[in-house]
Formats: C-alpha cells, structure tokens, sequence
C-alpha cells in the first residue's frame, strides 16, 4: 500500500467542499489515515513549494495558501499517487477533464481548491512536512476485503 499526501486548500474548505472532496477518495477505496484543519505556516509553504520559489506566480500562490485553513490529509491505497493525482485533475482547473475534481469544482489556476503529491518521493518528504508519524493511523476500512482482489 501507497500513501499520498492531499491538502484541500483555503479556497475549497472556506466554500464547503471540503467534504466532497473527501466523499470522493472515500468512495473510490482509498483510506484516510491522518487529518486535520490547519493554518499552514511561513515556512511549511516555502517547503511545500520549494520547487516553485523562483517562479513569477509564487507570490500569490504563497498568499493563497496562507489566506486561510487548510484541510490537510493522508490517503492510503494501492497505487494512491497516480490513482489521486488522475482525481485531482489536470493543474487549470479550466482545462481539467470533467469528473475530476478540479473539472468539476473549480475555474481558476489560482483557485484550485486541491493540492496532491506529484510522486511517491514528493509523498514522503510532503506528509513529514506536515504529519509526526504518530499522526498516521492504522486500522482496516470494513471493506477492503472487497475492494482489493487479493484480500
Ligand atoms: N499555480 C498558479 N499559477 C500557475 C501555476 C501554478 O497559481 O501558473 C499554483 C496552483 O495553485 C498550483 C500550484 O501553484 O496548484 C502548484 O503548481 P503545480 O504546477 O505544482 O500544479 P499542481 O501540482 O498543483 O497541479
Ligand atoms: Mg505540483
């Protein structure tokens, strides 16, 4: 199993669709093993992003993030980075395919209202950003046994 890191950003939370981002890696299997609401910090975004410090938008997308709270996670399953980053959709959420969830709920790049981990590598150092390990939970989803075929 794969774990990701999936962060409804302030935008998405201060509209209510926190829950129906959530209701939608629920359903497709997936397994939440850490959450909570949180006001990122200074440097928690410069690291979250350090990739993008140099680029023109990150002014504002440093001010969009700090905005508001966050709704930060943890999200188990196979293949849990390419299957959440294909939910997530395309970056321009007007270009996004529909049934994604920026297709779906979003118009604005600068208003994306999700964030997801673009690789197993970026998983690991982005939840360590955010989570302590005791955060992570285990437990069994009631179903797993029918989700997965090898259970
Ligand atoms: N972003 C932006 N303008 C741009 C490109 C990106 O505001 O031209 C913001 C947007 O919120 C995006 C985030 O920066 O989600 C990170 O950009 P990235 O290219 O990593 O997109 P993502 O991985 O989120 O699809
Ligand atoms: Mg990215």
């Amino acid at each position: 199993m794969d774990r990701t890191f999936v962060m409804v950003k302030p935008d998405g939370v201060m509209r209510g669709i926190s829950g129906e981002v959530i209701a939608r890696f629920e359903r497709k299997g997936l397994k939440l093993v850490a959450a909570k609401l949180v006001r990122l910090s200074e440097a928690q975004v410069m690291d979250q992003y350090r990739e993008h410090l140099d680029k023109p938008f990150f002014p504002s997308l440093h001010a969009y993030i700090l905005s508001g709270p966050c709704l930060v996670m943890v999200w188990e399953g196979h293949n849990t980075v390419s299957v959440v980053r294909r939910m997530v959709g395309a970056t321009n959420p007007s270009e996004a395919a529909p049934g994604t969830i920026r297709g779906d709920l979003a118009l604005d790049t600068g208003r994306n209202v999700i964030h997801a981990s673009d690789s197993p590598e970026s998983a690991a150092r982005e939840i360590a950003i955010h989570f302590k390990d005791r955060e992570l939970l285990t437990y069994q989803r009631v179903d797993e046994p029918i989700i997965y075929e090898w259970q």
